[in-house]
Parts: structure tokens; sequence; C-alpha cells
């Protein structure tokens, strides 16, 4: 028996807490470089011009009061048809058959966050309560996975000296899991491409003795896919790792292969909480509506059902031909935007002793910074970074490149 009374204090959350300091701090220079929301040039969380135009038409709609009632369970059902399109037919062709065959069970989610929450509320439901994810990974996925009843997290080298460490990777999998191993299956989680925080992915050779190692192993993937555009700025390539794990003549996942997708980034619709997850099973259609069954019953139980409002603006963006143009020609100019930032900050700086930019993937620059370099630069220029050094390339801009420039050098020499 507990009392209300002997409640200790969580922590603060790493990201958010930074954030508050920001706020209240009264520099004028003050530069937030923690969280990973897309800025543009002028420092401003714009709302993308696709799906802006699709607001206005929706807009329209809800003037003359039309549908703001509960989505089903999973989700608002034209949204399903066009994420399972956009995800399994057009950012990876081998995925449509499984769709014909009736193969993948779907739930609209809260965003990445939700699908991440539901996806391990139902493994350790049925399946597997042990998980492992990447030596640093984003801070939240042990938090969800221990959240939602997993009683084991394990974590696997990722990153060794600025690099990828893929033999110290593999070499952590084939100690302790596998068949024979462990009793259970075991779960474990990919980044799909701009890893969080180091900003470093495998290549394409490497996913590939990456994934041959966890099937023989047994292992489940989950793939986070939160970043998908942001990397080269197209949305197919950097879906890679799925064409990959879906690739039938390699793989067979038995139980299953779990894909957690996000449109907070790569449509800015952050606050709105519009994701998917997605379960492929190799076996049934009768498998996949037990699954979906089992999926419905856990959300009904979470939240109930997701809200409206974002996925219809998705739906919308992913339905017309002309929006879905604009939106691809959006997440190209942010990719591009954050690229151009990493060029500049590689030309004006001294690399010796922080990690070059130019090799990192997506929206964060993973510096090398130890923390007391980061404590000095919140404490003397008020830039805050992560303490883990993690800097926000979108935070940059051409009123604030060279200031923080200067302070890097600085606080690195
Ligand atoms: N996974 C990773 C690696 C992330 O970095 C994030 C967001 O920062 C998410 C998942 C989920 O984000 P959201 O719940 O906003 O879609």
């Amino acid at each position: 028996a507990g009392s209300i009374i002997g409640i200790p204090r969580a922590p603060p959350d790493r990201i958010l807490g930074l954030t508050e300091q920001y706020k209240t701090d009264p520099n004028p220079q003050k530069t937030n470089l923690t969280v990973g929301i897309y800025k543009d040039n002028f420092g401003e969380v714009k709302t993308f011009p696709s799906v802006a135009k699709a607001q206005a038409i929706l807009d329209e709609h809800i003037e003359l009061n039309i549908d703001l009632s509960y989505l089903p369970i999973n989700g608002c059902p034209a949204f399903q048809e066009n994420v399972l399109k956009f995800l399994y037919r057009e950012s990876c062709p081998a995925g449509g058959e499984l769709l014909d065959k009736e193969l993948v069970s779907f739930v609209q989610t809260l965003s990445g966050t939700g699908a991440l929450a539901v996806t391990s509320k139902f493994l350790s439901s049925f399946i597997s309560r042990s998980v492992w994810i990447p030596n640093p990974s984003w801070a939240n996925h042990s938090n969800v996975f221990w959240n939602n009843g997993f009683k084991e997290i394990n974590c696997y080298t990722y990153y060794r000296d600025g690099e990828l460490d893929v033999d110290g990777w593999l070499l952590d999998l084939e100690r302790k899991s596998g068949a024979g191993r462990t009793d259970a299956p075991q779960c474990i989680v990919l980044h799909a491409c701009c890893h969080n925080p180091t900003g470093v992915d495998p290549t394409p050779e490497q996913w590939v003795r990456i994934m041959d190692k966890v099937h023989e192993l047994q292992l489940i993937p989950i793939i986070d896919m939160a970043y998908q555009g942001l990397d080269t700025g197209d949305l197919f390539q950097d879906a890679h790792l799925l064409r990959l794990c879906l690739d039938s003549n390699r793989y067979r996942w038995n139980n299953g292969l779990f894909l957690c997708q996000s449109f907070a980034k790569n449509m800015g619709l952050y606050g709105e909480r519009v994701g998917s997850l997605s379960v492929v099973t190799p076996h049934s259609v009768d498998v996949k509506r037990n699954i979906d069954s089992q999926l419905k019953k856990i959300v009904r139980g979470m939240y109930s059902s997701p809200p409206g409002y974002g996925s219809r603006i998705a739906n919308l963006v992913l339905s017309s031909s002309h929006l879905k143009e604009l939106w691809v020609e959006d997440v190209k100019n942010m990719a591009g935007r954050l690229q151009s930032v990493k060029s500049r900050l590689a030309a004006q700086l001294e690399w010796a002793s922080l990690r070059d930019p130019s090799r990192q993937h997506g929206m964060f620059l993973y510096t090398g910074l130890n923390r007391s370099c980061v404590d000095i630069l919140r404490e003397k220029y008020s830039i805050y970074l992560l303490q883990d050094g993690r800097l926000s390339l979108s935070g940059l801009n051409d009123s604030n490149i060279d200031y923080v420039c200067e302070a890097l050098r600085n606080v690195s020499h």
C-alpha cells in the first residue's frame, strides 16, 4: 500500500525543462538550440504551405459545422487508407503486396510517441517484455517502454568517437540475445534515419549487416520513423530501412515488424499528434484481425480514440495530388535549409575538437561538447544545448549563427 505523501519528486523532462529556463533568460542574444522543432531562417515556426492550404480547406468545412464527432478507436478510415498507401506502396513498393493480402494492422496514434506506447503495451501484453535500444537514444524511449510493462531494457553499443560502431552493436546483440540464450523473444528499437541524438546513421550496406543479425537472432524489429524526409529531403529515400526489412526474399518476421511513424516533423504537425503504428505479420488475415482487435482494446483503455483535426490535415495532404506535390517540396526545402546550416557551421568552425557537422544526418548536431562546456554556453552566452551536447540545427539562422559559432569556438578550445 502506498501513500500520496510519500510520492517522490520525478526529475523534470531534460529537454522541456531547459526550454522553461530559456524563457526566463533576460539576455537578448539568448538562443534555444534544445528542442526538435523546425524553425525557418527567421527563427519562426511556420506552417508548411502544403499544410496551410489543407488547413484552409478544412477550416471552411468546420465553419459549416461538419464532423467534429469522435473518430473510430483506430482512427479516421480515410487517414488509414492514405497513410498505408504512402508507407507501404509509395515509400516501400514491395509493401503493396502485404496490403493486398491484408497482412498489415494499423492504428492512427498520438504521433510517434503514441505509436511507441501502443507498441510497447501490445508487445508486453502478448509477446515480449525485453527490448534493446541504442546507446545513446532519444531519452523518452526507455521511459515509454518502462511505462508500458517492459521489465528489461538493454542498451546496444551504437556510437564511438563520433562514428557508428557496428561491430560493437552486433557483438552486444550476440552476447545477450538470440535463440537458446533467452527464453522469450526480445525486441529491438531501430531509428529509421536521422538518429537522435547522434545524427549518425548506418549506411545501406551496414543496415544489411545489422538486419541480417537481427533476423538471425529472431529479434522483433520496432522501426521508429520520426524523421522521414529530414535526412535527404526525399521521403522515399529516407524509408530505406523499411524497404530493406520488407524484402521478403531476405527476411520473415515471425513475431511481426512494428513501424512507429510520425508526421510531427515532416508535416510540422507537432502539437496535433498525428502518426501511426502499423504491424506487419507474415501469417494470415486471421492473425492480422486478431492483432487489430487487441490494438483497439489497448487504445480504448488508454485514450479511447485519437484526435481528429490533425489527421484530417494529413489525410488531405496525402490524398490531393496538388497538396502532396507541395508537401514533397516543403520537406525538400526543410532538409535543404538544415543542410545549408550544417555547411555554414562546417565552414565557420575549426572542427578539430568538435564533430564534423557535414557527416551528421537530420535536425541535430551531436557536438561532442562535454557537460561543463554546455554549462558555460548556457551560463555565459545564454546558448541552450542539451546536456549531452546535442544542438538543434533548426534554431540557427542568419542572425544568430555567427554569435553561436564564436561561442562554440571559445568553449571548445
Ligand atoms: N522518436 C524519436 C527518435 C524522436 O526524436 C521523436 C521526437 O522527438 C519521436 C520518436 C516522437 O515524436 P512525436 O511523438 O512528436 O511524433
